[in-house]
This record gives C-alpha cells, sequence and structure tokens, in this order.
C-alpha cells in the first residue's frame, strides 16, 4: 500500500464517517459509564431499565412530532428483522415496493413469503429515485426514506388512490434522526438505532399509528397464519406498552439511544438535526460538483440524501485506494456500498457528524489524491 501521512492539521477530530455503524459522541460514553452502576448488569424487568425504555419511546414520539394515537414499538433483531415480522403480521395479501437499491430490495425479498401474494414492485436504477403508485389490491406500501447503499432520499407522501386502509411503511433506519417529515404521511417508520442516533445494531424501532395497530391485532386475531413467537407484531405491541421487548435487549445499547435523543431533543429537535446533516451533505455534493475528478453518484439534486453522500471517481483515481490510505490516517468506513461496485466513496454525514469535520475530510482526500 502507499503510505501517505496526513498532516494533524487535515485531520479530522473524529475520523469516524460510517454509513452505519457509525461515530459514537463521547458524551454517549460516558453515559454508558454513568449508567454503569445501576443499569447494567440489572433487569430488563425492574423499574431502572423499563423507566430508561420509557423514555426512549416518549423521546422518540416527541422528536417526530407524532400525531395523536401513535406509538413507538420496540423489538430485538434489528431493521432487517422488522422485514420478516412484517410478512408475517403486517402485510394481510400483497405490498408493493419501491425497490431503488439493496435494502429496499431485501424488504421486497421478504414480502415474497409463501403465504403471501407477489409483490407489484416499482424498480429504478440505482441511483435515482421513484414514487409508488397505487396498485389495487396493495395493502402495504413500503419505500426507504433514505437508501443507504445509493444515497437517494425519498419524500414521505400518502400513495394517493391507494385501497381504503393501506398502509404506508416506510425504512427510516438511515434516515431517521437525520430528515425531517410529516409522520401523518405514514403508518409505520421503522429503524435500527447505529445509524442517526449513535448507538449500537440489534434493535428495531417503529412510529406506530392506529391503523398499524389495528391491522396488527386483526391479523393476530383473524390470519390463522403461523408466527414465529420472536417476529410476533402482536406480541411486541404488547411488551412496547409495558416498556418492554419479549427478549432480553442490549441495555448498552438502549443508554446509548437514549442519549441521543435527549441530545437532539435538546438542540432543537428533529428541524435542527435536519439543518445539521444537510449542511454537512451540501459540502460534499458542492465539493464533488466543483472538483475535476469527482461527481455526485446522484443525479438529481432533489434525490440526493442529506446523511449518505455516493461520490464517483473519475477512473484515474482508484476511490478504493484513497478509502484505505484514509483508513491507514484514522478516517474510516467511507468506501461504496459493497455490492454496488461503483469507484466511489460513500459518508456517512449523519447528525453526530461536525459539519467543520466534512471540511476536514474533504481537506484530507484532495491531500491524498493530490500525492497519488
Ligand atoms: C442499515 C439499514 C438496514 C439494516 O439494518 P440492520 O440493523 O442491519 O438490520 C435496513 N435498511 C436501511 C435503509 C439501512 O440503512
Amino acid at each position: 500500500m502507499i503510505d501517505i501521512v496526513l498532516p494533524d492539521s487535515l485531520k479530522p477530530a473524529d475520523g469516524r464517517f460510517g454509513s452505519g455503524p457509525s461515530k459514537v459522541r463521547p458524551e454517549q460514553i460516558q453515559a454508558l459509564v454513568d449508567g454503569g452502576e445501576y443499569l447494567l448488569g440489572t433487569s430488563h424487568r425492574k423499574a431502572p431499565v423499563k423507566h430508561l425504555v420509557e423514555r426512549i419511546r416518549t423521546g422518540l414520539a416527541e422528536l417526530f412530532r407524532a400525531p395523536d394515537g401513535y406509538e413507538v414499538l420496540l423489538s430485538n433483531g434489528g431493521a432487517s428483522f422488522f422485514w420478516d415480522a412484517a410478512a408475517y403480521g403486517l402485510i394481510e395479501h400483497r405490498s408493493s415496493n419501491l425497490v431503488i437499491g439493496e435494502f429496499s430490495k431485501k424488504f421486497a425479498t421478504a414480502a415474497s413469503s409463501p403465504w403471501l401474494k407477489s409483490p407489484a414492485l416499482v424498480e429504478a436504477p440505482y441511483g435515482t429515485g421513484a414514487q409508488l403508485t397505487p396498485v389495487a389490491g396493495a395493502d402495504v406500501y413500503a419505500w426507504p426514506h433514505n437508501e443507504t447503499s445509493t444515497g437517494v432520499a425519498t419524500s414521505i407522501k400518502r400513495v394517493e388512490g391507494a385501497d381504503d386502509g393501506a398502509l404506508m411503511v416506510v425504512d427510516g433506519t438511515s434516515a431517521a434522526g437525520g430528515i425531517d417529515f410529516d409522520a401523518s404521511e405514514l403508518d409505520m417508520y421503522y429503524f435500527s438505532p447505529q445509524k442517526n442516533f449513535g448507538s449500537d445494531g440489534g434493535l428495531w424501532f417503529a412510529l406506530t399509528s392506529p391503523a398499524a395497530i389495528e391491522r396488527i391485532e386483526r391479523l393476530h386475531a383473524a390470519s390463522g397464519r403461523y408466527i414465529p413467537s420472536t417476529l410476533d407484531l402482536h406480541t411486541i405491541v404488547t411488551n412496547s406498552r409495558l416498556q418492554q421487548t419479549l427478549n432480553t435487549p442490549a441495555i448498552a445499547t438502549l443508554i446509548l439511544m437514549d442519549n441521543q435523543i435527549q441530545w437532539m431533543l435538546g438542540n432543537g429537535g428533529l428541524a435542527w438535526a435536519a439543518a445539521r446533516t444537510a449542511e454537512s451533505s451540501q459540502k460534499l455534493y458542492a465539493w464533488a460538483e466543483r472538483t475535476s475528478y469527482t461527481t455526485p453518484f446522484v443525479e438529481h439534486p432533489a434525490d440526493r440524501s442529506p446523511v449518505v453522500a455516493t461520490i464517483d471517481f473519475d477512473d484515474q483515481i482508484e476511490a478504493a485506494t484513497v478509502s484505505q490510505i484514509l483508513r491507514a490516517n484514522g478516517i474510516v468506513d467511507i468506501d461504496s456500498y459493497r455490492k454496488l461496485g461503483r469507484n466511489q466513496l460513500r459518508i456517512g454525514t449523519f447528525v453526530a457528524v461536525e459539519p467543520t469535520d466534512i471540511d476536514q475530510l474533504i481537506a484530507s482526500i484532495e491531500y491524498v489524491v493530490d500525492k497519488l
């Protein structure tokens, strides 16, 4: 490997720009130390951990400005487990899925379960966005708020002309806490905590509308479908209301999550967070546009993600080499999504990232390219 040493003056204060897991703020680590004695190593069935879960649930509802009756569910497994849970207990007959990258494709695959009718797919080339259109008989419409594999963000709007009672189910995994939206436009907004929330993986959360709860309870009572207990949304609703999970959660993950939610709320909530991610990502897109050897992968500015910036490099410069050299200098996890296979850097500009560190990152990339 080519040995290039970055001058300290160029280095970001924090070199973590991954798209998940992502930067954890020092205050979050301190919260683990502080919470160590009375939370870590104690029962999740007892008051201290249940209070922590309650604070997270009410904190998220406040952050998302939850409309009346919406509630926050949580369960073990991360967003990938939510897809399977939805196939068992949320989709009644058929879903309509937007497929614009690897993550949205995974939900479409889960929704192709043998007991369901094949999903109606709307596919668009990776790097572009698209919107779902009404399909008679579709009872769930599913799309990602941010497609993390490509860096495309979508808008949150109910599908006009959808059947009565159809649910809008949005993958907010990498968007939640970093992009503003109107929660009344959706029924479930599910996500894992290792992106904007700077926590660890292994749990999922979902802001859930009364209509979605009603669907979950109706399918539980009437579908006659076999549902494994760990993926049973009915059980997840019951446990969440008791500030619990069916089986043991990672308490450290909850502490990190709680600290981040309180940090966001204390700074001005989702509008503040969204302005910050927009500022960081905009620096990268503007740089990629004015630099001779880079272009934003996502052509249309309106589709460009504020939380995951994908930057293509000219053939003459190997992005993977740049990323490798930066990694040796403490700037990590900015490789392109492995299955996308592009000559690209993918940079997480989540809310924890300091916009000034994006300036330093850009200077660092330029330094390396100049030396190559
Ligand atoms: C990271 C990610 C997932 C997967 O989350 P897991 O916690 O690994 O299951 C799903 N969807 C999107 C949009 C993501 O960014």
